[in-house]
């Protein structure tokens, strides 16, 4: 039999440490006559002769003070008889390698069944088993001290319910499977346990500083849809005082999660936990475990339907449509009022009307989160950009009567030229015709793809020249506001002003006669003006000016959409979901733990990569 691995200290050592007589006699039997487990220990004995041979020479040849542990044996590799024995004395070191394993998985969502397959390939990864163990025990940890509530809203026959509404905004995507049972599910965390968890970390990492006083923290919804009707709904917060953080879905910490409806009762039942803590927050202040008193400052901020729904507020659509003022959809026309955040949190608590909403200015339901100063209920930056986007183009389309599927061969040569500029900017764009419909529709898309548009559509490629570079102008000034809204050195006045400018220009009205030349066509109608562009107009640069310190970007709903979508596509993608086991706990616990984890990885300051060993070839003796 001959070791693949020589040791020459090993040699010195047996030359001057000549084995027992019971060795000896031991090793008289050839070691593939032995059972599994006399090799075994036969294995184990040569590897106890190399720590004992390593921690003789490490004192003379690395010069190191034995009692100093600077240096320690981690692993010998060598092979017998065609098998590998990997030999381990730390232990210590492979936690820290499994639990980089589990965040590696967690963060990549690399599926056990995917680390199963690779660790059939690759022997040095730890055993897939062992990986499973850690989660587990990671999960254990945490939940000792953020412990998971499960909860049910109440859900009315989620899968009959389908009548329309205006949740056209999103498409189901076919792949999001959820089970029938799973409906109305819901977990939620203390938002104290992991304050209390947290703010050690905050504080030793430096995003809290010895004068801090106050925990800004900001509250945020969103909905994504899991199917018709079903949504998977989170309530998350952040701190503002971690401004490099703040865009980081990691740091956005879910408190409520369910798969449910997004409604007034829904979310109701599944946050009244939450608004006790937040009272109580908002009364007392908090007292960390170091016995420092923090005060709290709340804010909310998401998209319209989430905040009008929680703030009991009536529809987009509603005749009072503005959830800071008392302006009427018909008074988008009338540009000489000056409307500002008007409405205090209190009187909508105490007026609000169900049956007759005109005499409560829109107010149908008590709001929810009664401690958040209506003023601190601050416009999301994405949505606001999205959809308004989403007007300009339906504007430019229906002006261009391109979804009408009258005057065919017209309409059909035109959107080809429009899918053809789409290509020419980079963004998958289709229209399609529905069964039994005669309004051809187009792809919904995302934000980024909105920007292109926005930004880079050839105009001129669909309308006449100087039609096109009206429109262009009116696009491009919408794109400059949307960017000095996100930047918070920008001038509130300076922006208030640009922003009147801007909806001047959107409310163009034609001059002259149309059948005469010189006939200037104007723009658009007052009754094209959207609650978004209003608050765009009136209300966006109040929010610059009150939340400066923070900037308007800070209150941006995209890390929480991201999250929202990283947990649909996992835990509800049939494409990626683990197959196995019955009695599997629901998707929703499994999120939550996940949630839990990752704030493991944060204050243990687990690595994503270790460091490379340094490798070293040694030479055969000859
Ligand atoms: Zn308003």
């Amino acid at each position: 039999m001959i070791f693949g691995l020589q040791l020459r200290c090993l040699k010195n050592y047996r030359e001057q440490n000549p084995p027992k007589e019971k060795h000896i006699q031991r090793r008289f039997d050839s070691f593939d006559n032995l059972s599994t487990s006399a090799q075994r220990s036969r294995v184990m004995s040569v590897g106890q002769d190399m720590q004992q041979a390593f921690e003789n020479s490490k004192l003379s040849a690395l010069n190191i003070n034995k009692n100093l542990d600077q240096a320690s044996l981690i692993k010998t590799t060598f092979e017998a008889n065609g098998t590998c024995y990997e030999l381990y004395y730390d232990k210590k070191n492979s936690n820290v390698e499994e639990e980089a394993i589990v965040k590696v998985m967690d963060e990549h969502n690399i599926s056990r069944d995917s680390y199963r397959a690779l660790a059939a390939i690759i022997h040095s990864l730890p055993r897939e088993y062992a990986i499973e163990k850690r989660r587990n025990e990671i999960n254990q940890t945490i939940i000792e001290k953020i412990p998971i509530f499960t909860f049910n809203t109440l859900i009315e026959n989620p899968l009959e319910n389908s009548t329309s509404g205006n949740d056209t905004e999103e498409e189901i995507d076919e792949n999001i499977v959820i089970a029938k049972e799973s409906c109305g599910n819901g977990v939620r965390r203390n938002i104290r346990d992991i304050l209390y968890y947290l703010i050690p970390y905050l504080i030793e990492s430096k995003i809290l500083k010895d004068s801090d006083e106050l925990l800004h923290i900001r509250i945020s919804g969103d909905g994504r849809n899991v199917g018709r009707k079903i949504k998977h709904v989170m309530i998350t917060f952040a701190l503002l005082n971690d401004h490099e953080n703040i865009f980081n879905p990691k740091y956005h910490y879910p408190l409520v999660l369910y798969t449910g409806q997004e409604d007034y009762q829904c979310l109701k039942n599944a946050s009244s936990p939450l608004i006790q803590e937040l009272n109580f927050l908002k009364e007392n202040g908090l007292v960390d475990n170091f016995g420092k008193h923090w005060k709290v400052s709340l804010y909310i901020s998401s998209d319209w339907k989430f905040l009008t729904t929680v703030l009991g507020f009536n529809a987009a659509n509603s005749d009072y449509f503005c959830p800071w003022c008392i302006c009427k959809k018909s008074e988008h026309g009338n540009l000489d009022s000056n409307w500002n955040i008007s409405k205090k949190i209190e009187d909508l608590s105490n007026n609000y009307n169900p049956k007759n909403p005109k005499l409560s200015k829109g107010q149908i339901k008590q709001p929810l989160f009664t401690m958040i100063p209506l003023d601190h209920w601050v416009i999301d930056e994405l949505h606001l950009m999205l959809r308004v986007v989403d007007r300009l183009l339906t504007l430019l389309f229906s002006e261009i009567k391109i979804t009408q599927s009258s005057n065919k061969n017209y309409s059909e040569a035109l959107r080809k030229t429009v899918q053809e500029e789409m290509e020419r900017i980079k963004v998958s764009f289709k229209f399609s015709l529905a069964e039994n419909s005669k309004q051809w529709t187009y792809t919904s898309l995302m934000g980024p793809d909105k920007l292109k548009v926005l930004q880079s559509f050839d105009l001129k490629k669909v309308l006449s020249a100087s039609r096109a570079d009206k429109i262009r102008e009116l696009w491009d000034d919408f794109a400059a506001l949307h960017n000095n809204m996100c930047n918070s050195s920008y001038s509130p006045l300076q922006f208030q002003n640009d922003a009147l400018l801007w909806i001047k220009k959107f409310l163009t009205k034609s001059q002259g006669n149309p059948l005469k030349s010189d006939f200037i066509e104007g723009l658009y109608n007052a009754s094209d003006v959207t609650p978004y562009m209003h608050v765009l107009v009136y209300h966006v640069h109040e929010f610059m000016r009150i939340h400066q310190k923070f900037g308007l970007k800070s209150f941006s709903c995209s890390p929480v959409e991201k999250k929202n979508h990283m947990h649909v596509n996992k835990f509800f993608n049939k494409t990626f979901k683990d197959g196995g086991s019955s009695n599997r706990k629901s998707a929703i616990y499994e999120i939550m733990e996940s949630e839990n984890r990752i704030i493991y990885y944060l204050i243990n300051n687990v690595p994503s990569a270790t460091t490379k060993p340094t490798r070293i070839t040694i030479k055969e003796n000859k």
